[in-house]
């Protein structure tokens, strides 16, 4: 039978800010995203029959249309006008509900599963427009690497990348769900009113990366959900000053939280950081940006 297994990249936001909200409720963003090497396992084979049959190592986590991966195998098969039996299995490592696009990467590790052995009937803009149907993350988790994205979150433009460096990406506490953040963040900027909300520049970080300054990167790193979401997490806090204690040139919130991730040049503190918060129950994980797609 055919079958793709592959890496569904976590991503980190290096920056997050809104531009404005749009007349659907939906917020506009600013964002630069990087993919890192923290990843869930997505197997994709063809079985007998005509159903999706999902399998997921988390029980909790629902194996119908309400999974995203499920989902991705449904609107793929619509889109392109074809049904078959398809097994996906998931060995989820992303926490989830954390800000670090777990859902959206499965999803994307599907389509682009699916339109792989199907000998590619769809184009890569067909893929990230089908990517966006599902949610604004999905286009930037099928191209992975590092991106600016404005619009909802959906719209890719080129950015220069990451230089090399160590990643940790830590998560405590309950979950944070995406729009009751962006409620919060509505009830301190006024629901973003025109003209009464100026979005930060990106200069500073666009610079700072292509001088490949890890220091200059890890000064310009910014996340408007942060000032939120860090009062309702008090984990956001611990973990940011355990990461600072271990050397991490800088941290910050991911995406609506809670997870937060700390920037490092030395692997050893990185992993020495880890070790500390695992030993405090938090779930920690050292990764590397990633280019690679999946
Ligand atoms: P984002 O950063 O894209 O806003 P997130 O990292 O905050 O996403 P996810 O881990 O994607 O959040 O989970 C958000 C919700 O999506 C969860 O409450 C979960 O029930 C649901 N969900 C559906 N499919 C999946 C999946 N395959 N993996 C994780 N969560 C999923």
């Amino acid at each position: 039978m055919k079958s793709m297994t592959l890496n569904a990249y976590a991503k980190i936001n290096l920056h997050l800010d809104v531009v404005s909200k749009a007349e659907n409720g939906y917020h506009q963003v600013n964002t630069v995203m990087q993919s890192v090497s923290l990843c869930d396992t997505v197997s994709v084979t063809f079985c007998d029959g005509n159903e999706i049959k999902l399998t997921c190592n988390i029980v909790d986590l629902p194996v119908d249309s309400r999974n995203l991966a499920y989902k991705a195998a449904e609107l793929f098969f619509a889109r392109v006008g074809v049904s078959r039996g398809v097994c996906i299995d998931i060995v989820k490592r992303i926490p989830m509900a954390a800000g670090l696009a777990g859902g959206s990467t499965d999803a994307a590790a599907v389509l682009y599963a699916l339109n792989s052995l199907y000998d590619e009937p769809l184009c890569n803009e067909e893929l990230l427009a089908l990517g966006s149907k599902i949610g604004a993350d999905v286009p930037f988790c099928i191209a992975c690497g590092t991106k600016y994205a404005d619009g909802f979150g959906d719209l890719l433009h080129s950015f220069p990348p990451m230089p090399e460096c160590y990643i940790v990406v830590a998560c405590g506490g309950d979950g944070v769900s995406t729009p009751w953040a962006y409620a919060a963040l509505d009830n301190r900027y006024e629901n973003f009113a025109l003209d009464k909300y100026m979005p930060r520049s990106l200069d500073a970080l666009r610079d700072a990366m292509k001088k490949s300054s890890l220091l200059d990167i890890s000064k310009s790193i910014y996340n408007i959900f942060e000032g939120v979401i860090a009062p309702e997490r008090p984990m956001v806090d611990v973990i940011k000053n355990t990461l600072a204690d271990h050397g991490a040139l800088s941290a910050m919130m991911s995406g609506s939280g809670p997870s937060v991730f700390g920037i490092f040049d030395l692997k050893e503190n990185a992993e020495a950081a880890v070790k500390t918060l695992v030993d405090n129950g938090v779930s920690a994980f050292v990764c590397q940006p990633t280019s690679e797609r999946f």
